[in-house]
C-alpha cells in the first residue's frame, strides 16, 4: 500500500537551542485553543482534495509537540481520522524533550493515541548537554528514556555525535550507554553548523571531518552488530522498528505539512488522474502570521508550486539513495513515468560501482557503507 502522512509543526520551544535550525521559537504565552482552531481549519482545507486517501502515519513535529495539552493532540488525531481513513494501526509519532517528559503525560498521549515517542536526549554526557545548550540533565534523560520505555511499544532516541573536542572513544562510551537505554531505534546525527542558529554566529567548528568518519564507521558498526539497522543515512532500528512516517519521505510518497514553515507533497494523479503532478506545499514560516492567515484567509500556506520533472526525479534520488534498501527502479518509473537509468549519468555510476560506493541489483540501486560516507557528492555527481 502507499503511505501517506500527515506532518503537524508544532513551533514553540522552552528555550532555542544554540545548533537549532528548526522552525522553532520561544513564546511567554500560547493561546492553544487558537492553535487548534487553525489546525483543524487547515485538516478541512486539505480534506477537500485529498479525503479519499488512507492515512497510515502521522507525525507531530516542531518545536516540542510534547508541550501540547494531550488533549488538544487528542482533538487533531480525531479530526484526521473524522475526515480521511485513518489506518487502524496508523504509526502515530510525537516527539519529545526531556525536559517536558513526565509519566502522567505520555500515559495521556498514550490514551489519545499517539503509538510511538520519539525523544530528543542528544547526549549522555553532562559537558556535551552544557554545550548543546540543553535544559535537561544526564540523570533526566534517562529517567525519560525509561519512562517513555515502559509507555510506549515503540519509541526512540535521538543523539547528536562530531561535537567540537569529542573523540571517538568518548563517542563510543555514550553510545553504550544510549544502547543500554533503547534497543529497537535510535536516530544518530552528526552535529551540522547551520547558518542563521547561534553556533554559526559564534564561528563554532565541528570535530573533523577525519574524526566525524570514525565515529560514523563505529556509528554503523556497533548498532548493526546489535541488529539495529542503519535503514537510512542517520536511522538505525531493529526490523518492524523504522519510523513509517519518515520512510514516506524518503521513499517519495505523498505527506501533508500543516504547520508554519512545513512542507508537503501531494501527487495529483493519486486522486484525479490528472496525470503525474507532485505539488510541493509550504507554510508560512512565521508562527504570527500563519496563525492570523489561516484565520483571516483560511490558508496558512505560503505557496503550492508544481514540481517541474527535474525537480522530482533530483529529490527521488537523492531521498532514495539516503535509504539501505536503495531506489526501487520499478517506484521511481511509476512516480516520474522514466526510467532510473535513463536519468543518471551512467560514467559516473560505473566508475562509483568500480569503487565500491554502489551496488546494482535486478530492482534496487543502493549504496554501499563506503559509499553512504559520500552520499552528498555522490549524489550530485549522478545527477550530473
Ligand atoms: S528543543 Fe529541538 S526544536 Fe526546540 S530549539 Fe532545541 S533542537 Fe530546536
Amino acid at each position: 500500500m502507499k503511505q501517506f502522512g500527515i506532518y503537524i509543526h508544532w513551533p514553540f520551544c522552552e528555550f532555542k537551542c544554540p545548533y537549532c535550525d528548526f522552525n522553532s521559537h520561544v513564546e511567554e504565552s500560547i493561546d492553544e485553543g487558537r492553535w487548534l482552531a487553525a489546525y483543524l481549519s487547515e485538516l478541512n482545507r486539505y480534506a477537500n482534495t485529498t479525503s479519499k486517501r488512507t492515512v497510515t502515519s502521522i507525525f507531530f513535529g516542531g518545536g516540542t509537540p510534547s508541550l501540547m495539552g494531550s488533549e488538544t493532540l487528542g482533538e487533531i488525531i480525531k479530526a484526521i481520522s473524522d475526515r480521511w481513513n485513518l489506518c487502524k494501526n496508523a504509526e502515530i509519532t510525537l516527539e519529545a524533550n526531556p525536559s517536558s517528559a513526565e509519566k502522567n503525560k505520555f500515559i495521556e498521549f498514550k490514551q489519545n493515541g499517539v503509538t510511538r515517542l520519539s525523544l530528543g536526549v542528544q547526549s549522555l554526557d553532562e559537558d556535551s548537554l552544557l554545550f548543546l545548550g540543553r535544559k535537561h540533565s544526564v540523570l533526566e534523560a534517562k529517567e525519560a528514556a525509561i519512562l517513555a520505555s515502559e509507555v510506549f511499544d515503540r519509541f526512540s532516541l535521538d543523539v547528536i555525535y562530531g561535537l567540537p573536542g569529542q573523540s571517538p572513544t568518548k563517542w563510543k562510551r555514550e553510545l553504550a550507554e544510549i544502547f543500554k537505554l533503547v534497543t529497537t531505534h535510535i536516530s544518530a546525527y552528526q552535529l551540522t553548523i547551520e547558518p542563521g542558529t547561534q553556533f554559526y554566529r559564534d564561528k563554532v567548528q565541528t570535530g573533523g571531518e577525519a574524526v566525524e568518519k570514525k565515529m560514523f564507521d563505529y556509528t554503523y558498526d556497533l548498532l548493526e552488530k546489535k541488529n539495529l539497522n542503519a535503514y537510512e543515512i542517520s536511522n538505525f532500528a531493529k526490523p518492524g522498528h523504522e519510523c513509517l512516517h519518515n520512510c514516506t519521505y524518503w521513499t517519495g510518497d505523498d505527506y501533508l505539512g500543516i504547520g508554519p514553515g512545513s512542507h508537503g507533497r501531494i501527487t495529483k494523479s493519486d486522486f484525479n488522474y490528472l496525470g503525474l503532478e507532485t505539488y510541493a506545499t509550504l507554510g508560512i514560516k512565521s508562527p504570527k502570521k500563519w496563525l492570523e492567515n489561516v484565520e483571516e484567509k483560511g490558508s496558512g500556506d505560503l505557496r503550492t508550486s508544481k514540481l517541474k520533472p527535474s525537480e522530482r526525479i533530483d529529490e527521488l534520488i537523492i531521498c532514495g539513495l539516503r535509504m539501505a534498501k536503495g531506489l526501487d527502479t520499478g517506484k521511481f518509473f511509476s512516480q516520474t513515468g522514466i526510467s532510473l537509468y535513463d536519468v543518471i549519468n551512467k560514467e559516473k555510476l560505473l566508475t562509483f560501482k568500480e569503487r565500491g560506493w554502489v551496488k546494482q541489483n535486478k530492482d534496487t540501486l543502493f549504496l554501499t557503507h563506503k559509499g553512504r560516507s559520500f552520499l552528498n557528492y555522490l549524489a550530485v555527481d549522478l545527477l550530473a
